[in-house]
């Protein structure tokens, strides 16, 4: 059984304005986060993000539909039940949201402090936690006297402080240097590698996801318009939305812009292939165009790695005639997508 699993869920919002219609936030959402999953969220501002995460932690109520985290169905719960499971969910912002007249091992403390556990046992938590996210020397500090990167781990100790089996991330690196972000995502997969913690990214930034999601929901006014593996959303994103995100990270795909100029440099038709690791045979791809006689030329490409998994886009300008061309091409079609630029 998922860990998290939605069913056809909206959340609306009343208008401000008196008599309009209300804002619809969330529309006929399905989703199913597994357990071990780093699930990604990934769409522009205003998709839906921010109010998936509040439903799934019970911040907000649905408006309808079913939501199931752990076993139970939340929609239903009162909020007795619901303070005991948002202690099951660990949470880190964008702004980190620490407390700052508190030190840092206070922060990490102070989810502790509200579930009641005996001091011993937190003080114990929270060498361990600082000693994870390797802030044991800063255990005094104040959040101020951190850097960006700093503050995130505390946000991140904190989160983890009573064990929790889910920990959204919304927009946890936005307010990041690069570098810094590739610091915090790395801590997040061992948060998810070492602990087992099922990590639920949002986000507007592809690289984010690429780094660290398994899985990826594309979100587009409140609905989810593609989802699956990283891998299989990335080498062939369906939906315009998601070649849009893709695009920004992925290596090898010429712009419109890049093609038209393309076709200006080189002679001939300009024919992308995209290729995926294991129905790869680039060298029968170049054979099939050579015993056509067809000539050609590489002008643009690049293979990326997911996970450990390749897959590339070639471009080439083909010359020859114009039928022997389109019949390599039908042969072509057998071992890699072609796209052609018109
Ligand atoms: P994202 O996180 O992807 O930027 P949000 O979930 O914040 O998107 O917002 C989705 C839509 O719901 C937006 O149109 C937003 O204006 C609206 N919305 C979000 N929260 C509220 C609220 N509390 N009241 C009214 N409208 C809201």
């Amino acid at each position: 059984m998922p860990l998290v699993s939605l069913r056809d869920v909206a959340k609306c919002y009343p208008s401000p304005q008196k008599g309009a219609p209300p804002i619809s936030a969330i529309d006929g959402v399905d989703l199913d986060i597994e357990a071990g999953d780093v699930y990604g969220i990934i769409g522009y501002s205003g998709a839906g993000k921010s109010t998936l995460v509040r439903l799934i932690n019970a911040l907000e109520p649905a408006t309808s539909g079913s939501i199931v985290v752990d076993g139970t169905e939340i929609t239903s719960l009162p909020e007795s039940k619901l303070r005991e499971l948002r202690l099951g969910i660990g949470m880190i912002f964008q702004q980190f949201n620490l407390f700052n007249s508190k030190t840092v091992k206070r922060n990490i403390s102070y989810p502790l402090e509200v579930a009641g556990t005996p001091k011993a046992e937190r003080q114990a938590r929270v060498a361990e936690l600082l000693d994870f996210v390797g802030l044991t020397d800063k255990a005094n500090s104040y959040p101020d006297q951190l850097s960006g990167g700093q503050k995130q781990r505390v946000g991140i100790a904190r989160a983890l402080a009573t064990s929790p089996r889910i920990l959204l991330a919304d927009e946890a690196t936005s307010a990041l240097d690069p570098e810094t972000t590739q610091e915090v995502l790395s801590l997040l997969k061992r948060v998810n590698e070492d602990f087992g913690v099922t990590i639920v990214v949002i986000t507007h930034e592809m690289d984010v996801i690429q780094t660290l999601a398994t899985k990826v929901a594309v979100m587009e006014n409140g609905k989810v318009i593609e989802q699956g593996e990283v891998f299989e959303v990335f080498s062939a994103p369906q939906h315009a939305a998601s070649r849009k995100f893709v695009s920004t990270v992925i290596k090898g795909v010429p712009s419109p812009a890049e093609l038209a100029v393309l076709k200006e440099r080189h002679e001939g038709r300009i024919v992308t292939l995209s290729f995926r690791d294991g129905d790869v045979d680039q060298a029968g791809v170049f054979l099939t165009l050579a015993e056509a006689g067809v000539a050609f030329e590489l002008v643009y490409g690049g293979i990326n790695d997911i996970r450990g998994r390749a897959f590339g886009h070639l471009t080439l300008a083909l010359r020859g005639d114009d039928a022997a061309i389109d019949r390599a091409l039908t042969g072509v079609a057998e071992r890699a997508t072609v796209t052609e630029a018109r």
